[in-house]
């Protein structure tokens, strides 16, 4: 079809309020996949993605419309992933449309992740279709969510589209709004290519196949592509459309979105964000697109195999995990406590999660994680910074001049009945409070700056438990200040245990390390002597307390006996062994150390 009859849309929403059921719908519509194929297709999503209904990886599929007008148009639905962690990739896939459809949940209104999309839409100069969907709901007041839509979001609702993704209603009233709203893309097929990667995903077989919007130029099979950001140079083997699977074309070109593989061998070759272009031009007529940045990890912690003889098998996992995950980075280390494993740095806590899950699932492997943390700025008496992703590695207290840690700018959407626990929340957090909104009646919206290591301690699920289910909170990362920082050390008869260390703010540090040693105290079983537990900043002890030793009949009585009863014993020690950590000189079972180091 001529580019003019090209339309690049992404469907954005908060979680839950439709997304992926809007996409089967038009998938099916425009018969793309057949009812038949649907399920099939649905199952070759990554099982994380499926049970937990978030979008992980994003795709991008090509429709054949033909609309009202009797002209067959090229729909590119580009997906995006719904979770605060990629707003990066949300972004760059954003770049790679003209237009947004904007998902509202009839019944629930505009939600944290509402506004943050439409944001992003916004700055990425999208026109923006509002669509009311889940109108079948009992519940559903689509008047309310359209003037919902005009206040918050500042959007034109008064042609808002209301559906049913469920029930099939308007689906093909948005199939000719994207046809009639979102402009056709601009650039010249002429020009010499000029592509933006927006995702990549790494096969077996193929190496990286790379999610591309040609923005001038054309591509196809044979030509060598120059990445711009990291200067690597590829022979393209093959160019094609997601149609949904993966289909050969001869060319891509200008205003189009494809994939192309070139035998790259890991994604960190071909970056997400990075611009494409045809080897000997670059410098010359091709200037980048704007907007590239590396993936940088923002929360870190230690993964251990429980099994040691299985560091070899992690470490080959977590690269494998990386050909495919840019954004995952790994360095092994070795803790007194814990053996040999890896520090292991993340986007953000769902990204943690999905490796650790992915490392255990996929790979077979058993580990253990600590705390997580974020990246501190420990500026020191002699004049330099430190860069401090590792309670490990903390500086003596005494050359440590100042600490900075990282704040996030915190949206949270709420019935106005729990707006008392949502400020009770934010005071307890460290939180500052920007301002506060009234939307719609009966909701209120929350601004505010919070330290990023409150965020990634539990605070979603909290504050989903202190409101009943009803708020919705979306963050993004601001800067970097001051803060009054400190390490806190946890002894096992004074040898210090560094998988529990952590760093905290000055005013925390006794209650947390009085909360660890006393869930210590109740987890660690009694032995033949006595144990000391203590926290410490500095030398300095903050909270002790003390785990008396076993009297010596007990134990004689236990090995009395006949002697297979005795053998026995013997036998289900050496098994209870093996799930063993050494805590200073003294041995406790692996349960009790991770529900210590979920305390966090
Ligand atoms: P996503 O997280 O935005 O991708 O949302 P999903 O498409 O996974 O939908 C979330 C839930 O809402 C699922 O249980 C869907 O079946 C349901 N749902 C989606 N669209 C509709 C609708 O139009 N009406 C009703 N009643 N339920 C819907
Ligand atoms: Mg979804």
């Amino acid at each position: 079809v001529p580019q003019d009859r090209i339309r690049n849309f992404c469907i954005i929403a908060h979680v839950d309020h439709g997304k992926s059921t809007l996409a089967d719908r038009l998938l099916e519509f425009t018969g793309t996949v057949d009812k038949r194929d649907m399920q099939a297709q649905l199952l070759d999503q990554m099982d994380i993605e499926r049970e937990r209904g978030i979008t992980i990886k994003m795709a991008a599929v090509r429709m054949a419309y033909t609309a009202k007008d009797g002209l067959e148009y090229e729909l590119n639905l580009i997906d995006t992933p719904g979770h605060v962690d990629f707003t990066y990739e949300v972004s760059r896939s954003l770049n790679a449309c003209e237009g947004a459809l904007l998902v509202v949940d009839a019944a629930q209104g505009v939600e944290a992740q509402t506004l943050a999309n439409a944001n992003l839409a916004m700055n990425a100069n999208l026109e923006i279709i509002p669509v009311i969907n889940k109108i079948d709901l009992p519940a559903a007041d689509p008047d309310r969510v359209a003037e919902e839509i005009e206040s918050v979001l500042a959007i034109d609702a008064t042609e808002a589209i209301p559906c049913s993704a469920k029930e099939g209603i308007g689906i093909e009233e948005i199939l000719e709004a994207v046809v009639q709203k979102v402009p056709p893309p601009a650039g010249d097929p002429t020009k010499p290519l000029r592509a933006l990667v927006f995702d990549s995903h790494y096969d077996g077989y193929l190496g990286v196949v790379a999610y591309v919007r040609i923005v001038d130029g054309t591509l196809k099979a044979g030509d060598k592509v120059h990445f711009i950001a990291t200067g690597k140079e590829f022979p393209v083997s093959e160019v094609g459309t997601f149609a949904p699977r993966m289909r050969p074309a001869e060319l891509l070109r200008a205003g189009g979105t494809g994939y192309f593989h070139a035998a790259i061998k890991s994604v960190t070759d071909a970056r997400v964000g990075d611009t494409i272009t045809v080897a000997g031009r670059e410098g010359k007529a091709v200037e980048a697109l704007p907007g590239y940045r590396p993936a940088k990890p923002m929360v870190f912690c230690g993964l251990y195999p429980h099994d040691s003889s299985d560091f070899p098998n992690l470490r080959e996992a977590l690269s494998k995990m990386q050909l495919n995950d840019a954004a995952l980075s790994f360095e092994a280390e070795s803790s007194a406590a814990m053996g040999f494993g890896f520090r292991c740095g993340f986007l953000g806590l769902l990204h943690m999660e999905i490796v650790q899950e992915r490392l255990e699932r996929e790979f077979n492997l058993a580990l253990l994680a600590t705390a997580p943390s974020v990246i501190y700025h420990v500026y020191k008496t002699d004049g330099t910074m430190e860069v401090i992703d590792n309670p490990a590695n903390w500086p003596t207290t005494t050359t440590i001049e100042r600490t900075e840690e990282p704040y996030v700018d915190a949206t949270i959407i709420v019935p106005t009945d729990y707006v008392g626990a949502v400020m009770e929340m934010g005071r307890e957090r460290r939180g500052i409070q920007d301002r506060m909104e009234y939307p719609a009646p009966g909701r209120v919206m929350l601004y505010y700056k919070l330290p990023l290591a409150e965020i990634i301690m539990d605070f979603f699920d909290q504050l989903k438990s202190r409101t009943k289910g009803y708020a919705s909170f979306d963050y993004e990362l601001s800067d970097y200040s001051p803060s009054p920082l400190v390490k806190v050390d946890v002894q096992v008869n004074a040898d210090p245990v560094d998988a529990l260390s952590f760093i905290v703010h000055r005013d925390k540090a006794f209650p947390r390390g009085k909360m660890l040693v006393e869930k210590l105290k109740e987890i660690l079983p009694r032995q033949m002597f006595e144990i000391k537990l203590q926290a410490a900043i500095g030398g300095k002890i903050i909270a002790a307390e003390r785990v008396s030793a076993l009297r010596k009949n007990v134990i004689a009585k236990c090995y009395g006996g006949d002697i297979s009863r005795k053998r026995k014993l013997l036998e289900k020690q050496k098994e209870g062994k093996k799930r063993m950590k050494q805590f200073g000189n003294v041995e406790i079972p692996q349960e009790a150390f991770m529900s210590v180091l979920k305390l966090g």
